[in-house]
């Protein structure tokens, strides 16, 4: 039978966010039923409760930054038991016999992989995410959060750490390697951490000095203002790898620029808009315009994993989900240090 628990929802497009209830599934055979601790905010939650990247499913109740205590488990349940802590991403299901699943790239999954909210699951239902107290979900789609990891700076870690993560391994980040973290939001905050801890000489482009102090404490080697056009010129041809995490569309060119032949420019920002590209860019230096979307659960666990052993979390404010409009247009105003995380204890 299902049950009714207590959530935030967006009752419609650019409508505020309000409390209401939602049902969650039976505990199937492999499902663990997660008593939800704190969600993050991620930038995704704002552009897709306001219909920013296409029509959304309504009443939406966002959140995939989740972490939580086990509290029930399936009876085929073999990785987790009652009282592991544990954290929910950006996905909960996924095919699990394409080439991708396979390779546990599963947010690549050819059939696509099912959004922890926003999305329909296998049966048609809608899925909801971690503004909420309970979630019930497939133990292969959640991950163990480790001990020395406190549950309200690992949240942000399931979206935001491993999307930084993922590129920077892939294009290797580390030492000997210039990379730059565009935005220093919550993404890009976890862009610096990570990136430091892997080795390599880190550089924040922010729009502005404001968040200098706080850029070098977390871990950045150098920091430069993208709104002083010096910044283009002194860098031109430094980086080997540029990981833009704006949410808006950049002028790409002049970012190309800053690569050094063979760097690659990977993008996870999502804006709602169209980039335009002179391919002259590319062509000049060999360069990669590349992208990269979250990762797969055996790498977030790798990400938290590594996180736990360099003793970092996220940065962040925990909120009441009364102040979940507040946060949002916070972050819409790159007001947010670093990341938003809802005490689900106050929904
Ligand atoms: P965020 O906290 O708002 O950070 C974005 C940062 O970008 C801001 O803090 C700001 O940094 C910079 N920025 C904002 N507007 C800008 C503009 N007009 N020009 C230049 N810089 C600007 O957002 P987030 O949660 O980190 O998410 C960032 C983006 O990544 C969003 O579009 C989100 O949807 C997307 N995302 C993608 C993935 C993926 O898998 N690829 C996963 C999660 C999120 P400064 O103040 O330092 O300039
Ligand atoms: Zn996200």
């Amino acid at each position: 039978m299902s049950t009714t628990v207590a959530a935030y929802a967006a009752p419609a497009a650019n409508a505020p966010l309000e409390r209401t209830t939602i049902e969650r599934r039976a505990v199937g055979a492999h499902d663990i039923l997660i008593d939800i601790k704190f969600a993050g905010i991620c930038h995704s939650d704002i552009h897709q409760a306001r219909d920013g990247w296409g029509e959304g499913i309504f009443p939406m109740v966002p959140g995939h930054e989740i972490a939580g205590v086990v509290s029930e488990v399936g009876p085929e349940v073999t990785k987790y038991k009652v009282g592991d802590k544990v954290g929910v991403g950006c996905f909960v299901d996924s095919c699990r016999e394409c080439e991708y699943c396979e390779q546990g790239l599963e947010q690549y999954c050819v059939q696509g992989m099912t959004g922890t909210y926003n999305a329909l699951d296998k049966n048609g239902e809608p899925t909801y995410g971690g503004y909420s107290t309970h979630l019930v979900v497939d133990e292969n789609y959640a991950v163990r959060i480790p001990e020395g990891l406190a549950l309200d700076v690992a949240a942000p870690l399931l979206c935001a750490g491993i999307t930084l993560y993922s590129p920077l391994k892939h294009w290797n980040a580390g030492p000997g390697k210039k990379v730059a973290i565009v935005g220093l939001g919550g993404l890009g905050h976890m862009g610096v951490k990570i990136a430091h801890a892997l080795g390599a000489e880190v550089t924040v482009l922010s729009q502005s000095l404001r968040k200098k102090a706080d850029g070098e404490r977390l871990g950045a080697d150098h920091y430069y203002a993208t709104s002083d056009p010096a910044t283009f010129e002194e860098l031109a041809g430094t980086f080997d790898l540029i990981v833009s995490t704006v949410s808006a569309p950049l002028p790409l060119d002049q970012y190309l620029g800053l690569l050094k032949v063979d760097g690659v420019f990977a993008n996870v920002g999502a804006p709602e808009e169209p980039v335009s590209l002179n391919l002259f860019s590319v062509i000049g230096g060999r360069k990669t315009l590349a992208g990269s979307m979250i990762g797969g659960i055996a790498e977030t666990q790798e990400m938290l994993d590594f996180c736990a052993e360099h003793g970092f979390g996220a940065e962040i404010e925990v909120i009441g989900a009364e102040q979940i409009n507040e946060a949002y247009e916070r972050v819409l105003a790159s007001d947010v240090r670093y990341r938003f995380v809802i005490d689900t204890a106050t929904i």
